[in-house]
């Protein structure tokens, strides 16, 4: 089998939209898609839900401020009052090693990535709408009101970006959004610019 490159797929959007609602049930519906969640560190406090290693790293501001002064990073932003970023190393080696690898990560981040990775793909997830955007934030009851009025503005702002991304993914129905998801998975994988090596073996053949 031809060696290919994995691709790298960037998932942005509000906070509350539900990216990392959708990311856990694709990953659990779909174990065997050769496709990777990169877990991205981070100095927010951990939440009840949070386990250290498989949602985040949790760093204090020090450790993640010599994480970018040692370039560990792919990417990384500010968000609402903290650091968030990329393991690079993860990253770089799942793709070597020809696997998909999904960053559920802001704009600013995700703009960045898009710019670094020859070919990655761009997914906006937008709400059904933003007042059932702020239900959400206000149901998942993990912030104060003030942070989530905080997340509400930044959404608004992220939201201007979305020309930067190539699909958007309205998350109203969540068993839709995971299968949508996935087609676009499905679908960028069978690019001709993703399968010259493949190609090229077919040809050699004919
Ligand atoms: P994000 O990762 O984008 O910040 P979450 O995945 O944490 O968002 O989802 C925010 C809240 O919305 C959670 O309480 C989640 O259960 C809920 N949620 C996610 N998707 C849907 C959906 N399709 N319909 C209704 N509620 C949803
Ligand atoms: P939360 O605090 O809700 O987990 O995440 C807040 C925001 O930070 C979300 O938009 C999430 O996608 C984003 N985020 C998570 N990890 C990263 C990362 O590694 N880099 C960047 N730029 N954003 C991230």
């Amino acid at each position: 089998m031809s060696n290919k490159q994995g691709t790298v797929f960037v998932v942005s959007g509000p906070s509350g939209t539900g990216k990392g609602t959708i990311m856990e049930e694709y990953f659990k519906r779909y174990p065997h898609d050769n496709t990777f969640l990169s877990i991205s560190a981070t100095t927010r406090s951990p939440r009840p839900s949070d386990i250290e290693g498989v949602t985040y790293y949790f760093k204090t501001k020090e450790e993640f401020e010599d994480l970018i002064a040692n370039d560990g990073l792919a990417e990384w932003a500010e968000f609402c009052g903290n650091y968030y970023g990329t393991p690079k190393k993860p990253v770089n080696d799942m793709v070597a090693e020809g696997k998909n690898v999904v960053l559920e990560i802001e704009v600013q981040g995700g703009c960045s990535v898009m710019e670094k990775f020859d070919n990655a793909v761009g997914i906006f997830v937008l709400p059904p709408s933003f007042t059932e955007l702020k239900n959400r934030l206000v149901s998942r009851n993990t912030e104060t009101i003030d942070v989530i009025e905080s997340r509400l503005s930044r959404a608004r702002e992220e939201i201007q970006e979305i020309d930067k991304y190539e699909y958007i993914l309205i998350n109203d129905d969540l068993d839709k959004a995971v299968e949508t998801f996935r087609s676009i998975l499905i679908g960028e994988s069978q690019r001709v610019i993703r399968n010259k090596n493949i190609i090229k073996e077919v040809c050699e053949i004919c």
